[in-house]
């Protein structure tokens, strides 16, 4: 027997997409629930994938079914496909398990000639109407299934409009007019292919299923799927359907609805309709289309309202989403001619999915799984209004460093950022990178745009830690010797200091804009609250936050971090005088002056270490000792080294000297991590000593302390035991444990031979935390600071699936991780695993760190609700994995 290639609408279900696609299982589920839906057939994907495999000819029996069910079809309409009175006409439209908006072919009014146009006539009454829809037929049909271009069709109906006027619409053409059209298309279609137009209406059908078919594998559809991630093995399949046209009258007419507001969620039909027209119309932008609400107190369609929004809330009901629904009124009657998931916005696609639980729809993991985790994003920055983008000239782009939007005046230093940022100017700092001394410009500034740099770069770091708007790596960025303006390079476009410009950043791409563009700002509705309260009754990966102060650590405390899982030390430095007191540490000549310009020091990180304890009452602590190359906090400018040569009152050859001393061909690979520790003790000491201090003092107050410290860049457990006795030793020194604290000492994982050798190191850490950041550039041997030059071009031409910084490497770094973990957990069974890189906070990776069994994440604040998210949508993954 062969095999069913062909389902007739009411064979089918609402939920067969992988073989009749998206679109035919929609139709065969209206039609089964009774919904009024033009009969039809649908043949199966599996027959698009059989017709490729036989080198594309129609597997054996398709076409023979595809008759029998024209047939039904005919049956059931009482008319006939090709009959000269009252013909039966179908539209042909491709339809894949994933919707693929416009990107392959549909053909309607199918099964036209010059006879069955009078049978038309005869059975409507309207001659113009079907000359009409006979010459858009032999113009669709000729792009479409005989590949004549557009242009040359348009090219005749624009003459004929001309001669009507200079103003006239295709509207305005006479039947005469029409019919002369249409002669001339069929001219068009024998100049062009050197045969007649195939009148004979199985003829046409038989093309327009192959031709459907075959674009599948257009250039549109190829691209569309590696972008939206579609198979390109699941195959289209084609539905033939009666037509019904919306463009008989004014009592005709057509629209596209959702059945809720996709862009806010409200719970109210949304849509438009277009009276006396069919759909392409309404897609062509040909004549404006009404609100769907108008259509209730509509003379030309009484009742037709009711009905539709009737059966817009039994689908809802029925696919438990909002659905996004197209429909043709004929002479007064509603038709469905589609139905399938509507898109939706990061804050609409929230607000239905907690509404939809609260009406007891779906349940609260449904609806958890339900929201693209990085939508959230949409919810808690600020963005730039979509009509801006189009307002506002282009500039350029780059790399997505931070999420947001800022506007404000263009400034190339961190002083007059700073500066100017005070004074509550709003300033975009332009910069061809920033450094760690460019931070205090950076805090007062609205957004940083920089040429240079990954999205790991310093810049973008510090940026997304602030929940700052930040571009990087914008290549054709050239800022002028005298930082008087800046040019993008391959245009005359130059933009002068002061000018005003907005960054747009989403969470794939950052764009310049000329201009101040509208923005909005976040807004996190009670809904958003109830959602993150779902993830944590689902989720077992903890979520923390990567923050400095005690500012950003209340922030995360707000995003319901729990915790802190990497306080980077040195970013205290930088403000104020603590930025003196670090480089006359590292200036000194003897541990004695070291030790005195450390002193400085505590008081300061003690301070900052108490307001972080006090904003993370009863949740973890965890400081990590000094991390970065020394030379990050030495000034490499003739003028800031002249200045800092006074307040220090060394000579200006001393620090030119240590510059030299501190260069390295390879930094990140140099002197820095623990190496500053073990050669420099006393640093170690210092931190150890604040962190303690301000442990002990919180704890006095009353609030329970938990603290961590962890020792980055560890290769051998040796680095470590070193560093521990120093902290073990102060602990004892500062009562610690006296007053009944409990801390831990643990270390980062960032290098491949400490995964390797886990089971070593966990002899003496109490806790591990991958840097995945480092641990991603050692082991592809990929700097993160400058691989923004080429990275990208590596994704587009798919050497790289992604970009290893952004998502976290499962086969190899994610290999080291497992490894590390596992070893690990051998020397110690409870030994606590966390990751606090930049992958913390990025869905793919959080899901892996909890397949690999980690204990927790940390991410900057702003994505602690999207590492929530994505940490219970693990969690459920998993649960239904195993039913
Ligand atoms: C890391 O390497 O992943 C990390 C968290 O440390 P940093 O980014 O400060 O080097
Ligand atoms: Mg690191």
């Amino acid at each position: 027997m062969t095999r069913k290639w062909v389902y007739l609408f009411r064979e089918g279900q609402a939920d067969w997409k992988d073989l009749l696609g998206g679109k035919g299982a929609g139709l065969a589920g209206m039609t089964l629930a009774g919904m009024p839906v033009p009969p039809g057939f649908t043949i199966t994907t599996e027959a698009c994938n059989s017709y490729y495999d036989n080198n594309k000819s129609f597997p054996e029996g398709m076409w023979e079914q595809a008759l029998e069910a024209l047939k039904e079809v005919e049956r059931a309409i009482e008319r006939k496909f090709g009959a000269a009175e009252n013909p039966l006409l179908v539209s042909v439209r491709s339809g894949a398990k994933f919707s693929m908006p416009g990107m392959m072919d549909t053909i309607l009014n199918l099964g036209l000639n010059d006879q069955t146009v009078k049978g038309l006539i005869k059975a409507t009454n309207n001659e113009r109407f079907a000359y009409d829809a006979y010459r858009r037929f032999v113009q669709m049909y000729g792009n479409v299934v005989l590949n004549i271009h557009k242009d040359k069709f348009e090219h005749i109906l624009n003459e004929y409009k001309q001669q009507i006027g200079p103003k006239a619409k295709d509207t305005d053409l006479t039947t005469q007019q029409l019919k002369e059209i249409k002669d001339q298309f069929k001219a068009i279609v024998l100049e062009e292919i050197g045969t007649p137009f195939p009148d004979e209406p199985f003829e046409q059908l038989k093309g327009a299923i192959e031709a459907v078919f075959a674009s599948w594998n257009n250039d549109r559809a190829i691209v569309y799927r590696r972008l939206n991630k579609i198979s390109s093995a699941l195959g289209t399949a084609v539905t033939v359907q009666t037509m019904v046209f919306g463009n008989m009258g004014d009592d005709s007419g057509t629209g596209v609805a959702f059945t809720r507001d996709p862009s806010t969620g409200e719970n109210v039909l949304y849509g438009e309709y277009l009276p006396n027209a069919q759909g392409e119309d309404v897609v062509a932008g040909i004549r404006t289309p009404l609100p769907i609400a108008e259509m209730e107190h509509d003379p030309n369609f009484p009742g037709v309202y009711q009905q539709f929004r009737e059966i817009a809330h039994r689908l809802e009901a029925y696919y438990k989403d909002v659905q996004d629904m197209e429909f043709t009124i004929e002479k007064g009657r509603l038709f469905m001619l589609q139905t399938r998931t509507g898109k939706r916005t990061g804050p609409a696609a929230v607000k239905i999915a907690v509404e939809l639980v609260r009406e007891g729809v779906i349940d609260e993991k449904t609806a958890l799984l339900r929201i693209p985790a990085d939508d959230l994003v949409q919810l808690l920055l600020p963005h730039v209004d979509p009509e801006s983008v189009e307002n506002n000239q282009l500039l350029t782009t780059g790399l997505a460093g931070s999420p947001g939007a800022a506007v404000g005046r263009v400034v190339f230093t961190a002083e007059e950022a700073e500066e100017r940022g005070i004074a509550g100017e709003a300033v975009i700092l332009v910069r061809r990178e920033t450094s760690p001394e460019d931070l205090r410009g950076m805090v007062q500034a609205q957004g940083i745009l920089t040429a240079f740099g990954g999205k790991t770069s310093h810049a973008a770091v510090v940026a997304r830690g602030m929940g700052k708007c930040c571009i990087v790596g914008a290549g054709a960025l050239q800022i002028a010797s005298d930082e008087s303006h800046f040019l993008i390079d391959g245009t005359d476009i130059v933009v002068e200091k002061g000018e005003w410009i907005t960054l747009d950043v989403d969470s794939n791409e950052g764009r310049v804009l000329r201009g101040k563009a509208k923005t909005t700002a976040p807004e996190l509705s009670g809904d958003f609250a109830t959602l993150m309260e779902w993830t944590d009754k689902y989720k077992r990966l903890g979520v923390l936050a990567n923050a400095d102060t005690p500012v950003d650590a209340t922030k995360a405390r707000e995003f319901g971090a729990q915790g802190i899982g990497l306080c980077r030390t040195e970013h205290m430095f930088f403000d104020g005088e603590r930025i003196l007191a670090i480089r006359e540490m590292i200036l000194a000549d003897t541990l004695v002056e070291r030790q005195k310009a450390l002193a400085k020091l505590l008081p300061y990180q003690k301070e900052d270490f108490a307001g972080i304890f006090r904003a993370m009452a009863g949740y973890p602590v965890t400081i990590r000792t000094l991390d970065p190359p020394l030379h990050e906090f030495l000034p490499h400018d003739d003028e800031q080294i002249q200045e800092l040569a006074q307040g220090l009152g060394v000579s200006v050859e001393k620090i030119q000297r240590r510059l030299e001393t501190l260069e390295e061909a390879n930094p990140m690979l140099g002197f820095r991590g623990c190496r500053l520790g073990i050669v420099y003790p006393e640093i170690t000491e210092m931190q150890a000593r604040a962190f303690f201090r301000a442990a002990v003092e919180v704890h006095t107050e009353g609030v329970e302390v938990l603290p961590e410290i962890m020792i980055p860049l560890v290769s051998d457990v040796n680095e470590l035991r070193v560093q521990r006795e120093i902290v073990d030793r102060v602990a004892k020194e500062e009562g610690v444990r006296e007053a009944g604290i409990e801390y831990r000492v643990g270390t980062m994982i960032e290098l491949p031979r400490a995964a390797l050798l886990a089971d070593k190191i966990a002899e003496i850490a109490d806790f591990f935390s991958y840097g995945t950041n480092d641990l991603t550039q050692t082991t592809f041997g990929l700097s993160r600071d400058d691989s923004g030059k080429f990275l990208p071009r590596y994704v587009e031409r798919k050497v790289f699936k992604d970009d290893p910084f952004h998502v976290l490497d499962r086969e190899g770094v994610g290999q080291l991780m497992q490894i590390g973990v596992e070893r690990g957990r051998t020397t110690r069974p409870d030994l606590k695993v966390g990751v606090c890189g930049e992958h913390g906070g990025d869905p793919s990776s959080v899901e892996f760190c909890h397949i690999i069994k980690l204990n927790y994440v940390s991410c900057s604040p702003f994505r602690v609700p999207i590492a929530r998210l994505a940490a219970a949508q693990a969690a459920i993954g998993e649960t239904e994995r195993d039913k």
